[in-house]
Order: structure tokens, then C-alpha cells, then sequence
């Protein structure tokens, strides 16, 4: 019988007010989170020295867990739009992620997950504000790169900008240290094994749900209509090394490691002649 492959490491987005206790999670399997921030809400509310208590609390707690803080899924939002036509408030925004990538240096990422824009984006406006996003991804990229991070760029669905591998790939063109974070629920025009093997060693990390293919579910795998075991092989293909990152609903977190036990499964099945 042949051993199923098993390169990654478990992971699941993690926000203090709603999910499972870190403790819960350590002990159904799961090594890494994605810490997720308040959303929405304005910079001069987000980075307040109180929200940075809490957060520093939840990391605090994490680390007795035995649990590794992967990521931080900067803020999203209208106030943190990196896309904003107006340049002294992208410039601000700017700023703004780049003290949530002070906080995660302190406390111990490699990634910071980034939303190329919020929206709606109209049309006419859209390969302005691509240009304008990547922009900011150059800088934020390098910002990033000094403070021993990864800036991941991620895939959006619906009008939002980075909704298929080419905008993607559109970008990170002009940042070499950008990686991409895939969100498989996401991508409402392409499949996500395609948008995987196209963007190749640049996937640095993953937020794995299903979906209907008509818009963002974050099911669980295997409810949906993601052919995992593409996904999957395009994955091991394209040499991905970072944890097994699920963001999908769920709860309890066994549900995660049996998820992913099955998942596995496709992939040595397959392999089987
Ligand atoms: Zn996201």
C-alpha cells in the first residue's frame, strides 16, 4: 500500500471573536493559524494601542497553544483599499498596512495576506486602479521584504481587482518578493488548479474552501464543485511549501483534519496505478 503524500502542515484562518479556542485547535492536529484583524473599521480605529493589546493577547495565547502564527491577514475594506484613486490616501493607506506588518513581524509571521483592492470596481476605473494596486504591491512588497515578511496578494471574486491569474500575475509583475496567496473560493471565472499552475513557485500560501462557482461559499472541501485532486496535484507540481491552510467554515476542528486526511487520499488514489 502506498503512503498517501503528505508534504504540508495544517492551518486555519483564526479571529479571536468568533472561532474555536487555540487550545481546541492544537490538540485536533492543526500547527498553524491565519490571524485575521477587524476589518472595515478606519486605520485610526484599527491601530489603536488597545486593539494591539488584544491582538498581542490572542498571539500571546497562540503561543502557549504550541500554535505558529503563519500569517496575518492585513485589514480590508474601504479605508484600506490599496487601489484608492486619491494618492495621498493610498499613500496613507500605505502606511496603514505597514504598521499591521510591524505588528506581524513582532509577532513571529513569514506572511502577510493582502486584498488588492475592495469593491465595487466599475469598469471604466479598472485598469487605472490595477495600475495603482500594483503600485502599492511593489512597495508594500518591499516594506515587507525588510521586515523579514512575504507580502501574499490574493484572488477576489466579482468586480474586486485580482480576480484571475492574469490580473494576478499583473499585479506581482513589477514585485519580484510578492507572492500569491490562492484563495480557491474565490475565482469565479477560471479553476483554481489552472490559476495555480499558471502562477507556479509565486503561490506562497492558501486559503482552501470550496464554492458553487457562482460566488464565494468557504465550504469545506469536498462540498462543492473544486476538483480537489487537480487542485492538489497542481499544488505538489508547482512545489508549494507553506501549511495547508484551510479558510472554510466549520466546528469543530477535527472536521479540518479529516478534510484534509480525504483530500490526501485523492492524491495517492490517484497515484495508484
Ligand atoms: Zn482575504
Amino acid at each position: 500500500m502506498s503512503e498517501a503524500h503528505s508534504p504540508w502542515k495544517l492551518g486555519t484562518y483564526w479571529y479571536d471573536k468568533e472561532s474555536v479556542s487555540l487550545m481546541q485547535l492544537k490538540e485536533a492536529g492543526i500547527a498553524y493559524i491565519e490571524l485575521n484583524l477587524d476589518n472595515y473599521i478606519p486605520p485610526e480605529e484599527g491601530l489603536t494601542p488597545a486593539m494591539r493589546t488584544r491582538y498581542r493577547q490572542a498571539v500571546d495565547a497562540a503561543g502557549k497553544a504550541g500554535i505558529e502564527i503563519w500569517s496575518v491577514h492585513l485589514p480590508f475594506g474601504n479605508p484600506w483599499d490599496i487601489s484608492t484613486p486619491d494618492d495621498a490616501e493610498r499613500l496613507a493607506i500605505i502606511e496603514a498596512h505597514t504598521r499591521v506588518m510591524d505588528w506581524a513581524r513582532d509577532w513571529g509571521a513569514q506572511v502577510t495576506v493582502i486584498h488588492p483592492s475592495f469593491e465595487p470596481i466599475p469598469d471604466a476605473q479598472r485598469e487605472r486602479r490595477l495600475k495603482l494596486a500594483s503600485a502599492s504591491v511593489s512597495e508594500l512588497s518591499e516594506r515587507a521584504r525588510l521586515r523579514g515578511l512575504k507580502l501574499a496578494v490574493e484572488d477576489l471574486p466579482r468586480s474586486c481587482l485580482g480576480r484571475n491569474s492574469a490580473e494576478i500575475a499583473a499585479l506581482i509583475g513589477d514585485a519580484p518578493d510578492a507572492v500569491v496567496c490562492c484563495d480557491t473560493n474565490h475565482l469565479l471565472t477560471e479553476k483554481p488548479e489552472a490559476f495555480i499552475r499558471f502562477l507556479g513557485n509565486r503561490i506562497g500560501t492558501l486559503h482552501l474552501s470550496d464554492y458553487d462557482g457562482v460566488d464565494e461559499r468557504h465550504w469545506l472541501p469536498g462540498r462543492g464543485i473544486v476538483n480537489w485532486a487537480e487542485v492538489l496535484q497542481a499544488l505538489i507540481d508547482s512545489g508549494y511549501g507553506g501549511p495547508f491552510m484551510f479558510e472554510a467554515d466549520y466546528k469543530d476542528p477535527h472536521e479540518l483534519v479529516q478534510c484534509y486526511q480525504s483530500l490526501m487520499k485523492l492524491v495517492s488514489d490517484a497515484r495508484t496505478p
